[in-house]
């Protein structure tokens, strides 16, 4: 299928019915669209996890099911025949109540994983069933007979060549006769138990889906139109991006802009799949289209911003002009699978900052017991509250001069800690999060706005 188009709806996109209703019809409005992957409504994934984290007081979990049971109910009400529809949600809702009473008395990452694929897996029903009901032929398919992850609850790991033949077997055949409507996030592993692909993991999902059926494009549907020049939350002056290579918005996806999650554009690059992304609040105004080869390669593009970093300091004498510190160092943290970001290196000491994406949430914790191991080669020091602001653009490492207008800019920082020259794509640093915003906004009107 030469045209195949895979879309792909997030949280807000399918909060309510009035906005199930507008994704219904960016799929009509495109007769290559054979496969759309849905995340949960909006606010369910939260409930669920904190159901999944286990609350002890009967009342508390009560209520919370009440608000998930009103916040698909509210969409039901609106079809014009919920009634199978309503008994497939009330079914999961059921697994819902025993596995958050389970998670009251232990909770597990496995059980975890359980529970917060369930927003998924409902919001499918109702997609489902609404596109029908307007006219689409669609078909709901649970992903989990698909999306093989390997067995690591919380952060499933997915297994690419299995996906793509499981997609081959059972899921291409169904393109060819309807609209399939399928679950992001949420995947299982080789004995069938529910795995995810960790919090905002269903962008990814829909690329791993697209890789996997060859599609010819994916469209990722969210609540901002596209990827703009910063956050216009944080500068209001920020202007829209029509289109960005792969390279650049690797490096954003990776270092801040919260568009996306940061593997998402790992499959589409592996299968030079074109990715859109747009609001489907307002789909007039077009998107951000990310491509192998763009018309325009600017020095400064985007300026990306992510809080909630960890830095780890780790110092050692030993380190001085030997060999295997830092191998030793990776070691531990591979062995613990912590995800490192960005690094620099002294002498005697080395910097990094971890990568959190994981179903957790919160700022990213360097493990217990990778610390104690570090503890026995090197000093350790932890430090949270930093944010990563990241410049994007092209031949940055071969540039002349615009260091000074971007750290002069910036004379009144405290940079904590600064990466510039392994990608020509990215300059960036951290800044402690009370000041973060300013950063960006000091760096958007003299990069920017000139
Ligand atoms: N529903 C999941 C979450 O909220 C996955 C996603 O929406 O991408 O994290
Ligand atoms: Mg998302």
């Amino acid at each position: 299928m030469s045209n195949f188009n895979v879309a792909k709806f997030g949280g807000t996109s399918v909060a309510n019915f009035e906005a199930m209703s507008r994704c219904a019809a960016i799929i009509e409005s495109n007769p290559n669209t054979k496969l759309v992957v849905s995340s949960a409504c909006s606010g369910v994934t939260n409930l669920l996890v904190e159901l999944a984290n286990g609350v002890q007081d009967q009342e508390h979990r009560s209520e919370i099911l009440k608000q998930l049971a009103e916040i698909h109910d509210s969409i039901l009400n609106q079809l014009n025949d919920p009634t199978q529809t309503a008994s497939d949600v009330y079914s999961i809702l059921d697994t819902v109540t025993s596995l958050a009473e389970a998670a009251s008395i232990q909770a597990s990452n496995k059980l975890t994983d359980h529970l917060v694929a369930c927003g998924e897996l409902m919001s499918t029903f109702i997609l489902t069933q609404l596109m029908k009901e307007r006219g689409i032929n669609a078909v709901r398919f649970d992903i989990r007979d698909v999306l093989r992850t390997d067995n690591n609850f919380g952060k499933g790991e997915p297994e690419v060549e299995t996906i793509a033949q499981l997609a081959q077997q059972s899921l291409v055949p169904l393109c060819h006769d309807y609209v399939v409507v399928t679950q992001g996030f949420i995947g299982s592993d080789e004995e069938g138990n529910t795995t995810t692909l960790g919090r905002g993991g269903s962008d990814y999902s829909a690329a791993l889906i697209a890789e996997a059926v060859k599609a010819a494009g994916l469209e990722i549907w969210t609540d901002v139109p596209g990827i703009y020049t910063t956050d216009p939350r944080i500068a209001a002056k920020a202007s829209p991006i029509p289109e960005i290579s792969f390279s650049e918005a690797s490096e954003m996806a990776n270092f801040g802009a919260k568009i996306l999650h940061p593997s998402t554009l790992v499959p589409a690059l592996r299968h030079d799949i074109p990715v859109f992304v747009g609001s489907s609040k307002e789909p007039e105004k077009g998107g951000t289209w990310i491509r192998h080869k763009v018309e325009s390669s600017p020095l400064f593009r985007a300026l990306a911003l992510r809080c909630n970093q960890t830095m780890v300091t780790l110092r050692s004498a030993k380190m001085f002009h030997a060999y295997g510190f830092l191998a030793k160092v990776f070691e531990i943290l591979a062995k613990h699978k912590v995800s490192v970001d960005l690094i620099t290196t002294s002498e005697i000491s080395v910097s990094l900052t971890l990568d959190q994406t994981d179903t957790s949430g919160g700022a990213p914790q360097l493990p217990e017991a990778a610390r104690l191991e570090l503890e026995e080669l090197c000093t350790v020091e932890v430090e949270h509250n930093l944010c990563l602001v990241a410049l994007i653009g092209n031949n940055m490492s071969e540039s002349k001069g615009y260091a000074k207008q971007v750290f002069g800019t910036l004379e009144d920082f405290n940079l904590r800690m600064i990466c510039y020259g392994a990608s020509p794509h990215n300059l960036c640093f951290l800044v402690h999060e009370s000041v973060s915003k300013l950063a960006i906004q000091k760096l958007h009107t003299e990069l920017f706005e000139g």
